[in-house]
């Protein structure tokens, strides 16, 4: 993760872009987020269905890669060790959806008022 972080680093720097706005990289990354899920607009293709389109796959690729690297730009600015903030925060959701309320659950809109109740459980206590 250092190499990569490094390798965006110096290429914000060689565009004199290395002093971004962190307002103007979070509005990046939710722009390129909508150019993700325009992929999606109209479709609910399941995911073995979107892994067998080559195309779709392609192009999903391309705005994933957009919102990663605007949002590891955004961790690099602002000084923050990027492995560190994804592992810190899986923790946090490991401990917010435990295996034992979430395993084998349809993810349907059922499943998704379950999500909702233990979510609302977990802020309750204020954690
Ligand atoms: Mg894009």
């Amino acid at each position: 993760m250092k190499e990569l972080e490094s390798k965006i680093y110096q290429y914000l720097k060689d565009r004199d872009w290395d002093n971004l706005r962190p307002s103007d990289l979070a509005k990046s990354i939710m722009i390129e987020g909508a150019e993700l899920l325009e992929l999606f607009q109209w479709e609910n293709f399941s995911l073995a269905k979107v892994k067998s389109n080559k195309e779709k796959l392609e192009e999903i690729k391309g705005e994933l890669a957009d919102v990663l690297i605007y949002a590891i730009e955004m961790s690099v600015l602002l000084g923050m060790d990027t492995k560190k903030v994804i592992y810190d925060k899986l923790l946090h959701v490991e401990k917010k959806y435990p295996v034992s309320l979430v395993k084998n659950k349809k993810h349907d809109v059922k499943s998704a008022s379950n999500y909702y109740r233990i979510k609302k459980e977990y802020r309750k206590k204020g954690l």
